[in-house]
């Protein structure tokens, strides 16, 4: 029989700064993913983030293999959150089809969370569509004949999720080096009702070849480069916010090398290496119709 709450979401105000964030912890001790590992952060925060009343599915990867055990219970009859991850493997590459349908079904309330750590890390770093251009993985080490095997850009799967689904109400990315906005996404994207879609931005150790303590550093990196903007989609409408919002209204950004040069995987980048990465995100914010989501140009009509 339906019920009357069988398209209802939980209301999941956001949280006005750290102090009132809540202190109960679902995700525990005990996984068994990588130190300093930024998608174990990403998994405890969105769970902080959804509460007691969540189901969390995920595919396979670093965050599936880690940190599932199987328990049984039985669910009271009342709104839950339905939470479905996936890494840039598993998303942006082999489910993008599947994530594609849900983000068309106005009835799912659901979010889909991709972490994107950059490669198939669960199975030995291998090269994903998320990628970054000249990234020494196991798929494309660098060598003497070659020097830069992997020469495609980054895959661009919030910005064309966003563009390609009118009807799916939320679409954001976020980087857990800011954790209250990265736990107020995932809690506005479970109120909102209908198929929503976040895209994490996870450093990794192992994959990325750092130091573990610099995965925080590295989050903001990104942000402060350029390289992965934080903005939101409503209804249709973009928001740049935190620090990228402060780039869209003028702020310089960091230069890419800063973010680059301080992992493994770009060590054998030469300036000229530099120069084009540089170049591709300079386009981002200076040709891109909207800077760091949309990268369509108009045509310029010539008279
Ligand atoms: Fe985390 Fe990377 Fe280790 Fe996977 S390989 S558990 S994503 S640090
Ligand atoms: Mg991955």
């Amino acid at each position: 029989m339906a019920e009357t709450f069988a398209n209802a979401t939980q209301i999941l105000e956001p949280f006005k700064g750290v102090k009132k964030v809540t202190i109960e912890e679902y995700f525990t001790s005990g996984h068994r993913t990588c130190q300093g590992c930024e998608s174990a952060l990403v998994m405890k925060l969105m769970v902080k983030a959804a509460g007691p009343r969540t189901i969390v599915l995920g595919s396979t990867g670093c965050m599936y293999v880690a940190n599932t055990t199987m328990t049984k219970g039985k669910m009271k009859a009342e709104p839950i959150n339905v939470i479905a991850f996936c890494g840039d493997g598993g998303g942006a590459d082999m489910g993008l089809g599947a994530i594609s349908a849900t983000l068309t079904h106005k009835e799912y309330n659901s979010l889909i969370l991709l972490y994107d750590n950059e490669s198939y890390a669960n199975t030995d770093i291998q090269l994903s569509g998320s990628t970054p251009y000249g990234a020494n993985t196991t798929f494309s080490p660098p060598g003497s004949v070659k020097r830069l095997i992997h020469t495609r850009w980054k895959k661009n799967t919030a910005g064309m999720l966003a563009a390609g689904h009118t009807e799916c109400r939320y679409v954001a990315t976020v980087c857990a080096s800011y954790a209250v906005e990265m736990m107020n996404k995932v809690r506005k994207a479970l109120s909102i009702g209908g198929p929503t879609f976040i895209h994490s931005l996870d450093p990794c150790p192992k994959g990325w070849d750092y130091d573990p303590m610099l995965s925080h550093e590295l989050g903001e990196l990104a942000i402060e480069t350029g390289i992965f903007p934080l903005y939101e989609v409503e209804d249709g409408i973009v928001r740049h916010y935190g620090k990228t919002k402060a780039i869209v209204e003028g702020r310089a950004r960091k230069p890419v090398r800063e973010y680059l040069l301080k992992q493994g995987r770009f060590a054998h980048f030469t300036e000229e290496d530099l120069g084009y990465f540089q170049k591709k995100v300079d386009e981002m914010w200076e040709k891109w119709e909207i800077p760091g989501v949309i990268p369509f140009r108009r045509e310029v009509s010539v008279k």
